[in-house]
Protein backbone atom coordinates (compact mmCIF):
# COMPACT_ATOMS: atom_id res chain seq x y z
CA UNK A 1 0.00 0.00 0.00
CA UNK A 2 2.48 2.71 1.39
CA UNK A 3 5.89 0.52 0.37
CA UNK A 4 7.17 2.41 -2.04
CA UNK A 5 9.49 3.88 0.41
CA UNK A 6 13.32 4.66 -0.73
CA UNK A 7 15.75 6.20 1.74
CA UNK A 8 17.50 9.21 -0.59
CA UNK A 9 19.80 11.48 0.77
CA UNK A 10 19.75 14.23 -1.74
CA UNK A 11 16.04 14.55 -0.02
CA UNK A 12 17.51 14.84 3.72
CA UNK A 13 20.12 17.63 1.92
CA UNK A 14 17.33 19.35 0.27
CA UNK A 15 14.79 19.66 3.39
CA UNK A 16 17.90 20.44 5.26
CA UNK A 17 18.80 23.22 2.83
CA UNK A 18 15.15 24.31 1.90
CA UNK A 19 12.26 23.57 4.47
CA UNK A 20 10.66 26.57 6.14
CA UNK A 21 9.88 23.71 9.45
CA UNK A 22 11.29 20.70 10.45
CA UNK A 23 12.82 18.63 7.84
CA UNK A 24 11.75 15.67 9.01
CA UNK A 25 8.58 16.67 9.02
CA UNK A 26 8.59 18.30 5.31
CA UNK A 27 10.22 14.82 4.24
CA UNK A 28 6.96 12.92 5.81
CA UNK A 29 4.47 15.98 4.53
CA UNK A 30 5.98 15.39 0.93
CA UNK A 31 5.87 11.49 0.54
CA UNK A 32 2.61 11.42 2.42
CA UNK A 33 0.69 13.64 0.62
CA UNK A 34 2.35 11.65 -2.73
CA UNK A 35 1.34 8.71 -1.66
CA UNK A 36 -2.46 9.64 -0.74
CA UNK A 37 -3.09 11.02 -3.87
CA UNK A 38 -1.49 7.65 -5.55
CA UNK A 39 -3.67 5.88 -3.77
CA UNK A 40 -6.70 7.50 -4.17
CA UNK A 41 -6.58 7.81 -7.35
CA UNK A 42 -5.13 4.71 -8.67
CA UNK A 43 -5.61 1.90 -5.88
CA UNK A 44 -8.80 2.41 -4.10
CA UNK A 45 -10.38 -0.27 -6.53
CA UNK A 46 -8.31 -2.55 -5.51
CA UNK A 47 -9.61 -5.27 -3.78
CA UNK A 48 -6.64 -6.49 -2.07
CA UNK A 49 -5.07 -3.21 -0.42
CA UNK A 50 -8.63 -2.21 0.71
CA UNK A 51 -8.83 -5.68 2.40
CA UNK A 52 -5.42 -4.12 4.22
CA UNK A 53 -7.26 -1.40 5.23
CA UNK A 54 -10.21 -2.73 6.94
CA UNK A 55 -7.88 -5.08 8.69
CA UNK A 56 -6.06 -1.97 10.11
CA UNK A 57 -9.05 -0.66 10.71
CA UNK A 58 -9.16 2.52 8.79
CA UNK A 59 -6.99 5.20 9.25
CA UNK A 60 -6.20 7.16 12.92
CA UNK A 61 -8.73 10.53 13.24
CA UNK A 62 -5.98 12.72 12.25
CA UNK A 63 -4.83 10.82 9.16
CA UNK A 64 -8.44 10.28 7.85
CA UNK A 65 -8.88 14.06 8.28
CA UNK A 66 -5.80 15.06 5.99
CA UNK A 67 -7.06 12.22 3.82
CA UNK A 68 -10.47 14.55 3.12
CA UNK A 69 -8.22 17.04 1.98
CA UNK A 70 -7.39 14.55 -1.22
CA UNK A 71 -8.48 14.50 -4.65
CA UNK A 72 -12.18 13.90 -5.67
CA UNK A 73 -14.69 12.21 -3.01
CA UNK A 74 -15.55 9.17 -4.87
CA UNK A 75 -12.69 7.24 -4.14
CA UNK A 76 -12.52 7.93 -0.48
CA UNK A 77 -16.71 7.43 -0.63
CA UNK A 78 -15.56 3.76 -1.70
CA UNK A 79 -13.29 3.32 0.49
CA UNK A 80 -15.57 5.17 3.67
CA UNK A 81 -18.55 2.84 2.98
CA UNK A 82 -16.19 -0.50 2.97
CA UNK A 83 -14.53 0.42 6.14
CA UNK A 84 -17.56 1.83 7.91
CA UNK A 85 -19.78 -1.42 7.16
CA UNK A 86 -17.04 -3.45 8.50
CA UNK A 87 -16.18 -1.88 11.39
CA UNK A 88 -19.73 -1.82 13.40
CA UNK A 89 -19.14 -2.07 16.58
CA UNK A 90 -21.71 -5.09 18.57
CA UNK A 91 -21.92 -5.06 21.94
CA UNK A 92 -19.52 -8.37 23.51
CA UNK A 93 -20.83 -11.33 24.19
CA UNK A 94 -20.29 -13.79 27.30
CA UNK A 95 -19.31 -12.72 30.82
CA UNK A 96 -18.75 -9.04 31.00
CA UNK A 97 -15.33 -7.89 31.21
CA UNK A 98 -13.66 -4.85 30.84
CA UNK A 99 -11.93 -4.58 27.28
CA UNK A 100 -9.08 -2.76 26.42
CA UNK A 101 -9.72 -0.54 23.59
CA UNK A 102 -8.19 -0.91 20.53
CA UNK A 103 -4.63 0.28 20.01
CA UNK A 104 -3.68 2.73 16.78
CA UNK A 105 -3.10 0.85 13.78
CA UNK A 106 -3.22 2.68 10.86
CA UNK A 107 -1.00 2.10 8.17
CA UNK A 108 0.09 5.69 7.20
CA UNK A 109 0.98 6.35 11.12
CA UNK A 110 3.39 3.28 10.70
CA UNK A 111 4.76 4.42 7.45
CA UNK A 112 5.39 7.94 9.13
CA UNK A 113 7.43 6.07 11.59
CA UNK A 114 9.38 4.09 8.84
CA UNK A 115 10.46 7.49 7.44
CA UNK A 116 11.15 9.21 10.74
CA UNK A 117 13.66 5.99 11.60
CA UNK A 118 14.65 6.02 8.45
CA UNK A 119 15.96 9.72 7.58
CA UNK A 120 17.27 10.24 11.24
CA UNK A 121 19.26 7.51 10.92
CA UNK A 122 20.68 8.68 7.49
CA UNK A 123 21.35 12.02 9.20
CA UNK A 124 23.10 10.35 12.16
CA UNK A 125 25.04 8.25 10.13
CA UNK A 126 26.16 10.96 7.82
CA UNK A 127 27.34 13.44 10.29
CA UNK A 128 29.39 10.88 12.14
CA UNK A 129 30.73 10.90 8.49
CA UNK A 130 31.25 14.71 8.90
CA UNK A 131 28.61 15.24 6.05
CA UNK A 132 25.38 17.80 6.28
CA UNK A 133 27.26 19.73 9.09
CA UNK A 134 26.61 22.67 7.58
CA UNK A 135 23.49 21.70 6.08
CA UNK A 136 22.52 21.27 9.23
CA UNK A 137 23.80 24.30 11.15
CA UNK A 138 21.27 26.30 8.60
CA UNK A 139 18.70 24.23 8.60
CA UNK A 140 15.30 24.91 10.52
CA UNK A 141 15.17 23.93 13.97
CA UNK A 142 13.91 19.87 14.48
CA UNK A 143 10.58 19.85 16.12
CA UNK A 144 10.65 18.57 19.52
CA UNK A 145 9.15 14.68 18.34
CA UNK A 146 12.40 15.07 15.97
CA UNK A 147 14.63 16.42 18.25
CA UNK A 148 13.80 13.59 20.64
CA UNK A 149 13.44 10.87 18.19
CA UNK A 150 17.17 11.76 17.11
CA UNK A 151 18.70 11.71 20.17
CA UNK A 152 17.37 8.39 20.89
CA UNK A 153 18.44 6.97 17.95
CA UNK A 154 21.96 8.63 17.67
CA UNK A 155 24.49 7.39 19.54
CA UNK A 156 26.40 9.39 21.83
CA UNK A 157 29.58 11.70 20.33
CA UNK A 158 30.35 14.35 18.43
CA UNK A 159 27.59 13.88 16.23
CA UNK A 160 25.07 14.20 18.32
CA UNK A 161 26.81 16.78 20.22
CA UNK A 162 26.71 18.72 16.73
CA UNK A 163 23.24 18.28 16.48
CA UNK A 164 22.28 18.95 20.22
CA UNK A 165 23.99 22.42 20.12
CA UNK A 166 22.50 23.71 16.81
CA UNK A 167 18.93 22.56 18.38
CA UNK A 168 19.60 24.26 21.30
CA UNK A 169 20.90 27.65 19.14
CA UNK A 170 17.61 26.98 17.29
CA UNK A 171 15.32 27.04 20.12
CA UNK A 172 16.83 29.90 22.03
CA UNK A 173 16.00 32.36 19.25
CA UNK A 174 12.37 31.26 19.17
CA UNK A 175 12.31 31.23 23.20
CA UNK A 176 13.79 34.71 22.32
CA UNK A 177 11.55 35.65 19.91
CA UNK A 178 8.25 34.17 22.56
CA UNK A 179 9.78 36.68 24.95
CA UNK A 180 9.66 39.92 22.94
CA UNK A 181 5.91 39.10 21.91
CA UNK A 182 5.06 38.65 25.77
CA UNK A 183 6.97 41.73 26.39
CA UNK A 184 5.76 44.13 24.05
CA UNK A 185 2.43 43.11 24.60
CA UNK A 186 2.96 44.80 28.03
CA UNK A 187 1.04 48.65 27.60
CA UNK A 188 4.59 49.81 28.86
CA UNK A 189 6.47 49.09 25.88
CA UNK A 190 3.24 48.84 23.26
CA UNK A 191 5.07 51.65 21.05
CA UNK A 192 7.70 49.24 20.03
CA UNK A 193 6.84 46.81 16.99
CA UNK A 194 7.23 43.59 16.75
CA UNK A 195 10.00 41.52 13.99
CA UNK A 196 7.75 39.42 11.76
CA UNK A 197 9.68 36.54 13.53
CA UNK A 198 8.43 38.00 16.73
CA UNK A 199 5.15 38.18 15.36
CA UNK A 200 5.00 34.29 13.91
CA UNK A 201 5.92 32.73 17.82
CA UNK A 202 3.12 31.83 18.76
CA UNK A 203 2.42 29.92 15.80
CA UNK A 204 5.99 28.54 15.48
CA UNK A 205 5.97 27.43 18.92
CA UNK A 206 3.02 25.53 18.66
CA UNK A 207 4.47 23.88 15.19
CA UNK A 208 7.82 23.47 17.08
CA UNK A 209 5.70 21.67 20.26
CA UNK A 210 3.26 19.70 17.66
CA UNK A 211 5.52 19.28 14.33
CA UNK A 212 3.54 18.73 11.31
CA UNK A 213 -0.16 17.56 11.04
CA UNK A 214 0.79 14.85 8.99
CA UNK A 215 2.51 13.40 11.84
CA UNK A 216 -1.22 11.86 12.53
CA UNK A 217 -1.45 10.12 16.06
CA UNK A 218 1.79 8.74 17.12
CA UNK A 219 3.27 12.63 17.37
ZN1 LIG B 1 9.41 17.25 12.88
ZN1 LIG C 1 -2.35 7.74 11.41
Amino acid sequence: MLNNFYLDSHKLQEALLEAKQCPICQIIEDALSWHMESFLSEHVNDVKIRALWREAEGLCPGHTRLLEGNGPPLPRAILYHDLISSLIPTPPKGRWQKKKRSQNNCPICAQVVQIEDGYLGLLAEGLGKGSFLELLENSHAFCLHHWRAFLALSKPGTAQDFFQEKQLAKTEKTLGDLSEFIRKHDWRYQDETLTPSEAESPKSGAVFLAGSIWLGRQG
